[in-house]
């Protein structure tokens, strides 16, 4: 029998889909992890009975958080990602050959094995030999000194509660603007503008005190509170516009959602955000 799971926002708002089966459901060091087969987007990852990610809609969510920044990054050879244990920002990032090596430091390796068990479709990039899966705390990784500076830097963590807290602080933002290299490019999932849109402000606010270039950017993931999302570019230099177009050409033939338009067209910031930064 098919049932409801349902994420509840603040009391006051909840977001469901119609669940055929449970395919995995454990308990980790840090969260609940759960994976279900929903009817309208296929196999889902929950986390603390929070929707983040699922077969049908992840592309709304991978391709805009990877884009833009490797589509301007002058140099895209060593990139991290901090989070991302579905494998769906790797995938999108190991589409480009000029990428030598990915360090993914996910601190849940229950959600890397869920996943790859139950949601290959989606991490369909595990067995890229650039890619150097690292089971740890990103927080930690982003204190290091002794590492060879990254051309991109890609937060895809959780919200700002339990182990993805330190996320989103002033420090941990310092420490990834000394992982990464002069000319390279940093961004970050930064909440729903709506739904947690003190979150995003503080976030944007807090990277412009560390970093010279900061830009929100916007998109829709359905399976997100309340639909409208947000990510947000920073570099000490590089600008989102300067486009590569060599770059953009051979990653709009592979996606469903990302081109140049889109990318354009989604650095525009509402008002509403604009006046508070
Ligand atoms: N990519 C998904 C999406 O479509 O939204 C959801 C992101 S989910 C995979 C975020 C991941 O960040 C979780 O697997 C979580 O375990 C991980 N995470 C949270 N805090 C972390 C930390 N401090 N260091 C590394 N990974 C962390």
């Amino acid at each position: 029998m098919a049932l409801w799971y349902d994420e509840v926002f603040d009391d006051s708002m909840r977001l469901g889909l119609k669940v055929e089966r449970t395919l995995f459901m454990g308990h980790s060091e840090f969260q609940r992890v759960a994976v279900v087969e929903t009817t309208l987007l296929g196999k889902a990852l929950l986390l603390d009975d929070l929707w983040m990610t699922a077969e049908k809609d992840e592309k709304s969510y991978h391709e805009m958080i990877v884009h833009p920044a490797m589509t301007t990054a002058p140099k895209i050879e060593r990139v991290l990602i901090i989070g991302g244990g579905d494998g769906g920002t790797a995938r999108e990032v190991l589409r480009y050959a000029d990428v030598e090596h990915v360090d993914l430091v996910e601190i849940d390796e229950m959600v890397v094995k869920a996943c790859q068990e139950h949601l290959p479709e989606i991490g369909s990039a595990w067995d890229d030999e650039r890619l150097n899966v690292v089971i740890g705390d990103g927080i930690e990784w982003a204190k290091r000194t002794d590492l060879e500076p990254y051309d991109v830097i890609i937060i895809d963590g959780s919200d700002p509660v339990g182990p993805a807290e330190g996320l989103f602080d002033r420090a941990f933002y310092e420490g990834c603007a000394n992982l990464l290299s002069d000319d390279g490019v940093f961004v970050t999932q930064s909440e729903s503008p709506l739904i947690f849109r003190d979150v995003h402000i503080d976030m944007v606010r807090v990277m412009k005190d560390v970093f010279d270039q900061v830009h929100p950017y916007y998109g829709s993931v359905m399976i997100y509170a309340g639909g409208p999302w947000s990510w947000t570019y920073a570099s000490k230099g590089v600008s989102p516009k300067e486009i590569i177009d060599e770059r953009v050409g051979f990653i709009q033939e592979q996606t469903e959602i990302y081109n140049r338009d889109v990318h354009l067209g989604a650095f525009a910031v509402p008002n509403h955000i604009r006046r508070e930064l």
